[in-house]
């Protein structure tokens, strides 16, 4: 089933263009269909969100191991919210290579670094569409020798084609089979500077699921 299909029919409830939040991106405008999640939304729950995580991990002690590069305005945000001796390593992942919009086999471009032995490690990621990626992660972080391993993504895409699909331990929003860009996530490269999460108005050729 291809995530075109849904470009038009986006959420009801949808901002549209009038949404004061892409104002201050005009020159991202032509491309955008609507704001799928605002700004405002995301800063409540990821209260929740950290609220969950502190809960969990009464040690106090947190290794944050982060894919790159769309989990960057995510990571900031979240970890300021984290009352607890926080550690942060990065491990970069190539899941939609180029202009690609349906991810592919991942592979590790950059390999996390050397302090997770013994850590409690939690894998943060923008997005769970076939979770291939975070098990990639998860994966490093265990053969490293963390002492434990959870999961933690802003998204997760609703996909009842996969039944199987593994559930992250933290979840922001679970949203539609639909490729969304914005806080972080992009697509060539570009939208990630957009404050809220939005919707693409078409993609130029590219690949399909
Ligand atoms: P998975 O391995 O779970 O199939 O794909 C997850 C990765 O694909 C994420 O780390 C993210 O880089 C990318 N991805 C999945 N869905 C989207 C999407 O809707 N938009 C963007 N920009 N990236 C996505
Ligand atoms: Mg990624």
């Amino acid at each position: 089933m291809g995530w075109r299909r849904f470009l038009w029919t986006a959420p009801a409830g949808i901002a549209r263009m009038e949404d004061s939040s892409l104002i201050s991106h005009e020159v991202y405008s032509p491309d955008i269909a609507g704001v799928l999640i605002p700004r405002h939304r995301i800063a409540a729950r990821l209260d929740e969100l950290a609220r969950s995580i502190t809960e969990a991990y009464p040690g106090g002690e947190l290794t944050i191991l982060a894919a790159l590069t769309g989990s960057l305005v995510f990571l900031s945000d979240l970890i300021r919210r984290l009352p607890l001796r926080l550690r942060v390593d990065v491990v970069r992942v190539s899941s939609y290579p180029h202009e690609a919009t349906a991810s592919r086999e991942p592979s590790v471009l950059i390999a996390p670094g050397g302090d997770l032995p013994g850590r409690h490690v939690l894998v943060i990621d923008d997005i769970l569409d076939s979770g291939k990626t975070l098990e990639l992660i998860r994966g490093l972080a265990m053969e490293a020798g963390a002492a434990s391993v959870r999961t933690c993504v802003l998204l997760a895409k609703r996909r009842d084609d996969l039944p199987g699909r593994v559930a992250a331990d933290f979840t922001g929003f679970e949203i539609d089979d639909q490729f969304v860009v914005g806080y972080g996530l992009d697509y060539g490269d570009l939208y990630r500077n957009l404050p809220d999460l939005c919707l693409l108005r078409d993609l130029a050729g590219g690949a399909g699921r």
